[in-house]
């Protein structure tokens, strides 16, 4: 079934480390071999074995209108003639950003990268440019990319290889790094306490997806805003993920609380390498060459991720009903999901917010990094694979989020749910 996957991974681990460009790919978690894809259209991927699969993946969230979307295949292929990359101003930078800071509120300039790595380092840079302080909280479990300022506690890929402290990180970097678990108020607090007047911000993902998707306990994200207010720390909003996911606005819009920079990944570029920092003028315009925080890309605001972004984002703006139908597509699958666990014995808690969601198997709450490692995450890889073998493509984590496509269609939902009914049945 997967005979000409595991002769590729055979030959990628030969040149490439671990055999892929990033590790959760790897399949490391939860063994076997990675599948290698061929081609992908709307909510199916096709790998090299000739295998369809319904993808929760999706890219791990760009393709929020499913794989090879027309409008940006086209638009691609046109500006590719144009020319690749002019290293140059072009209209198109502006005009996505003049479309971004009309989706997004609280932000008045955006500044596009490479990644969403790049997005949060710019973010703390600015922060600690702005405040002229060093220090910085994250939570446990969350993710900001592989900056090494962000690999303490970090969720993702450093959780599911259960990676304590990440060689090549020096102590000194890391101890500007302060850490509390996800949703607790006091231990921010006590933080700030131990920290007078050091700390320039507060980075956080609103609805947390690398942990598996986590949801802010109601008053967390409303008291972290009244403690960065009162103490000014800067508030960044890390929506790598949830940014145009979640709502045309991000976590900003939906859950309606005011971030002071926001980052951007995934659904920016439609899948091509784009991140951004954005925020009020007043901070963004610190940023080189208006102000003295050093930032820069070579590639930066590369047309074809321009217009890729642009066409995606567009359409996002154009048509707020996606996001109504995204949830409604979410929760059928949630409930066929309870149904199947239920059915075959299995407790079980999944958490969704939007079209993000995950499944734990445990009968306690998932809250915090804490209790996310606590469930049987044995049982999920189990799941896992009985899923695969199903044709239904599940993040290769308990500690990720499924992302969901507007291309699923309710025909696909059944089927996924008809498949962890027989895939609960199989391994319970
Ligand atoms: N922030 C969040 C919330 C993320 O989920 C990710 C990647 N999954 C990043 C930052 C890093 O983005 P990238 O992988 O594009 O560098």
């Amino acid at each position: 079934m997967y005979s000409k996957s595991e002769m590729l991974f055979g030959k990628a681990k030969q040149v490439i480390p671990g055999g892929v460009n990033s590790p959760v790919r790897a399949f490391k978690s939860v063994g076997g071999t990675p599948v290698f894809m061929e081609r992908a259209k709307g909510a199916y991927m096709y790998d090299v074995d000739g295998n369809r699969y319904i993808d929760y993946i999706n890219s791990w969230g760009p393709m929020i209108l499913g794989h090879a979307y027309e409008p940006v295949v086209k638009a691609i292929q046109e500006y590719a003639t144009y020319s690749t990359s002019f290293g140059a101003p072009t209209e198109l930078e502006t005009k996505i950003a003049e479309l971004i800071t009309g989706m997004v509120p609280n932000i008045d300039m955006i500044r596009m990268v490479n990644s969403g790595t790049e997005a949060c380092m710019t973010a703390i840079r600015l922060a600690r440019g702005y405040t002229g302080r060093n220090k910085f909280i994250k939570f446990e479990g969350c993710y900001h990319g592989h900056a090494d300022a962000f690999l303490v506690s970090a969720g993702s890929g450093v959780a599911t290889l259960g990676i304590q402290s990440v060689p090549g990180v020096t102590t000194a970097v890391a101890e500007d790094t302060l850490t509390a678990p996800y949703n607790n108020l006091p231990a921010v607090e006590q933080l700030i306490a131990d920290n007078t007047n050091q700390i320039a911000a507060i980075i956080i993902e609103p609805v947390a997806g690398n942990m598996g998707c986590i949801l802010p306990q109601p008053g967390f994200l409303e008291g972290l805003r009244q403690l960065c207010d009162a103490n000014n720390i800067l508030l960044i909003f890390d929506e790598v993920m949830t940014g145009f996911r979640l709502a045309r606005g991000g976590a900003q819009e939906l859950l309606g609380i005011r971030a002071d920079l926001v980052t951007f990944g995934k659904i920016i570029g439609a899948g091509m390498p784009v991140g951004a920092v954005a925020g009020p003028k007043e901070i963004m315009e610190h940023l080189a060459p208006a102000g003295k925080v050093y930032q820069a890309g070579t590639l930066s605001g590369n047309p074809i991720a321009m217009i890729a972004g642009y066409t995606l984002l567009q359409t996002l703006n154009e048509n707020p009903v996606i996001y109504q139908q995204l949830e409604e597509k979410a929760s059928y699958l949630v409930n066929g999901l309870k149904e199947a666990f239920g059915a075959a014995g299995i407790v079980h808690s999944i958490n969704q917010m939007g079209s993000m969601l995950s499944a734990h198997f445990t009968e306690y709450p998932i809250v915090d990094f804490s209790a996310a490692s606590a469930a049987n995450n044995e049982l999920f890889k189990r799941f896992f694979h009985a899923m695969l073998d199903r044709g239904i493509y599940l993040p290769p984590s308990a500690f990720e989020s499924w992302f969901m496509s507007n291309a699923l269609t309710t025909e696909d939902l059944d089927e996924t749910i008809a498949a962890a009914k027989s895939a609960m049945q199989a391994i319970k």
